[in-house]
């Protein structure tokens, strides 16, 4: 089989380095000649709207999946036109706005918080009395890693707030005072199998993944996996998706979903019976999937910026260092390294050495 990636980033190498064992393939398209996916799969320089690249693409591979979900949903129309696309265009293009993907959550009975459109200042001053302070407000369109957002405290926050996210079309939500914000990976294939990984519990600093770990048999996983299955169900998913939630005690309030493989699953490539990478394969492959059981308790600490002492990480017992082959810079994710122990202590002593040895 060979599968085609739009985007050659660090999901593409992953999903390229998790196929080989199993005889699959990977030809990414990107427009960078750095793609970091370039030393581990055939890469197709190009833009993700030229179709003549996209005909190449599609001419070589069995079927095509992406690593990101900004990459233009014409471009995923017009493959699915030439050959199988999954995850399918209708997952896409509800992840790339957020009011659609708030509405699509709100119609499937997937708790949210309270949130508006806002497309004019006016409309962001009414909202603040309906919705209350504080709120977040964040552009309907390529928002990530907290970037497009701004938190309203006060009602004279509202015109800098608007101005700070370029007067873009919006939502305003209200803040939630969750207890901790977690996320459930799971996979879907064409026939309806699904695969539900444990929850993981993510900590953010910056607004980027510091840190997520497996949550052994927590008493909203069953709550958290009927959410995502009726979400996959709407869209008629196929691929890895996963959903972040909000955790108020027993309450689960859904932020956002991602079509692909997701930052917080990374810890599956060692912690779970079957990593998240390969399962998508095996599901976009229309191959059985596999046990997404975790191995034992399991975590992964995200290397943004630098790469610590390698020797010093790799004499932590448990360690698996992956990185990603991509010029550090400040705030890029460059490699992350998971960690597994025998048993919960010990996971939380090896995630505060690996923590002291960041740079
Ligand atoms: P997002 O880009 O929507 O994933 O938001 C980035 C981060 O901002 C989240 O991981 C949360 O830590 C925080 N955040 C986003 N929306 C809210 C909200 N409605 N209430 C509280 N915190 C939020």
């Amino acid at each position: 089989m060979i599968v085609g990636i739009l985007g050659g980033g660090q999901l593409a190498r992953m999903m390229a380095l998790a196929g080989h064992p199993l005889g699959i393939k990977v030809i990414f398209l990107d427009p960078s000649d750095e793609a970091c996916s370039k030393e581990v799969a055939t890469g197709i320089q190009g833009d993700y709207t030229d179709e003549k690249q996209l005909t190449r693409l599609a001419d070589q591979c069995d079927v095509i999946t992406y690593e990101f979900e900004n990459v233009p949903q014409q471009s995923v129309d017009f493959l699915s036109r030439l050959t199988r696309v999954h995850p399918g265009s209708k997952a896409l293009a509800t992840a790339q706005d957020r009011l659609h993907e708030k509405n699509m959550f709100q119609k499937l009975g997937i708790p949210t918080a309270q949130f508006a459109a806002i497309d004019s200042l006016e409309q962001l001053e009414q909202a603040i009395n309906t919705i209350g302070l504080p709120a977040v407000l964040k552009t309907r369109r390529l928002g990530y890693d907290g970037k497009g957002q701004a938190v309203l405290r006060d009602p004279g926050d509202a015109k800098a707030a608007w101005q700070s996210i370029g007067q873009s079309p919006a939502i305003l939500e209200a803040f939630v005072k969750f207890d901790r914000e977690i996320s459930i990976i799971a996979t879907r294939s064409a026939n309806g199998e699904t695969a539900y990984y444990p929850l993981t519990e993510n900590v953010h600093v910056d607004g980027i993944l510091h840190t997520s770990k497996a949550l052994s048999a927590c008493p909203v996983q069953p709550k958290a996996e009927a959410l995502s299955e009726t979400l996959m169900t709407e869209l008629n998913y196929v691929g890895v998706i996963a959903l972040e939630l909000f955790q108020q005690g027993d309450k689960l309030i859904a932020n956002e979903f991602a079509p692909r493989v997701h930052n917080s699953g990374h810890w599956t490539m060692e912690g779970a019976y079957t990593g998240q990478f390969e399962n998508h394969l095996r599901a976009v492959c229309d191959l059985p999937l596999g046990d997404s059981h975790a191995v034992g308790p399991s975590a992964m600490v995200n290397l943004v910026g630098a790469i610590p002492d390698i020797a010093a990480i790799l004499a932590i017992p448990g360690c698996h260092l992956h990185l990603y082959d991509k010029a550090p810079r400040s705030g890029r994710k460059i490699g992350h390294i998971n960690i597994c122990a025998p048993d919960d202590n010990i996971l939380s002593q090896r995630i505060e050495q690996i923590t002291l040895l960041l740079p």
